[in-house]
């Protein structure tokens, strides 16, 4: 008999373009598991109202989300990729494992914390609630494997922390699942300016988005933070360097790499050379995707298939789960 796949599940709020981050933390390793695995892919719609309740450019931006997890190289017949406020037992989960989060645990998360520094306007339950909901959607695929970047590794441990307590409550139903990366740690894309990571909601300028033109991504890592140079050999590189380095091996040949390397470990790289070489093979690598992209977003009879086909299997999967869910906590009444 044919072995059961795991099951993976993973999502991107449609709350901008997407960028390289998001790119290489979650949508590369997304297309390479579509032919491993059974797979989910979601976008974040839901997600997106706790930051972003103006909801006037949702539609295009859903629109683009999609458009840009296809031209990536997600097959939407391989995988199941839907839209978050489609599958309606979403809210129904999310009902049920808030009542075993504790706001505790809640207040502590590092994002929420994050995130009442940056909208301490707008400080919503659904805010608060956000692991829970992030929770509710892979256990309701009983995931056990989710591709995201480093900054989500929290989010995930308290995934696990809720699958547990559900089943040692009312009994097994959900794996734990964990934070997947093809290689062996999480990644974390860093801005161009050498801080934080790359992000589509703040530092816009630092960030080369998948719809960035080709004079533009030349223009933003022509601004990347450099520095006169290292003085001895082999020295230690500060953290906006190895950033840029970071950059290139995501992109760049081995040669090239190797070359900037040797260059900065004898004291005689030249940063405008390695920019300007960082900033073709950049345009090299986003340019086909930005043309798909253009493509796809121009078919929205196509993009709406897209779209019930996905919603069609991941609702197949909720429900299955859901049975077991109610089944195990006796609110099964006839
Ligand atoms: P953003 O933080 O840009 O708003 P999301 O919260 O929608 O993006 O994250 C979507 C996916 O992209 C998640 O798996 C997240 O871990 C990943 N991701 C986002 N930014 C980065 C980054 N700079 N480096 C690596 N992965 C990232």
């Amino acid at each position: 008999m044919e072995k059961k796949k795991e099951i993976v599940m993973s999502g991107i709020r449609p709350t901008g373009f997407l960028h390289l981050g998001n790119y290489f933390g979650a949508l590369r390793n997304y297309v390479k598991m579509q032919d491993e695995y059974e797979c989910f892919f979601m976008v974040a719609d839901l997600h997106s109202l706790t930051t972003h309740p103006d909801t006037k450019e949702l539609k295009a931006n859903v629109h683009r989300v999609l458009a840009e997890n296809i031209a990536s190289g997600l097959d939407p017949d391989k995988a199941a990729l839907y839209c978050q406020s489609h599958v309606f037992e979403t809210s129904e989960l999310y009902l049920y494992l808030n009542m075993l989060a504790y706001t505790g645990e809640l207040e502590k998360t590092t994002t929420f914390k994050d995130k009442v520094r940056q909208h301490p306007d707008n400080v919503n339950a659904g805010l608060l609630t956000y692991p829970v909901l992030m929770a509710t959607d892979i256990l309701l695929h009983r995931a056990s494997l989710v591709p995201v970047g480093k900054d989500q590794e929290q989010h995930l441990e308290m995934s696990r922390n809720f699958a547990n307590r559900f089943n040692h409550r009312y009994g097994n139903v959900f794996p734990e699942p964990i934070a997947f990366n093809y290689g062996d740690k999480l990644l974390k894309v860093p801005g161009l300016d050498g801080t934080g990571k790359m992000s589509k909601s703040e530092n816009q300028n630092t960030a080369l988005f998948l719809a960035d033109e080709d004079d533009v991504i030349r223009k933003k890592v022509m601004k990347a933070k450099t520095d006169s140079g290292p003085t001895e050999n082999y020295s230690q590189k500060p953290e906006y360097i190895e950033n840029l380095f970071l950059l290139m091996r995501l992109v760049s040949a081995p040669g090239v790499i190797k070359k900037f390397e040797d260059d900065y470990n004898n004291c005689v790289i030249r940063y405008g050379d390695m920019k300007k070489q960082l900033g073709e093979d950049m345009v090299h690598f986003i340019s086909p995707i930005r043309e798909k992209v253009n493509g796809i977003l121009s078919d929205e009879k196509y993009l709406k298939e897209v779209m019930e086909k996905g919603a069609e299997k991941a609702r197949k999967s909720a429900k299955a789960t859901m049975v077991l869910v109610k089944e195990a906590m006796g609110l099964n009444y006839y």
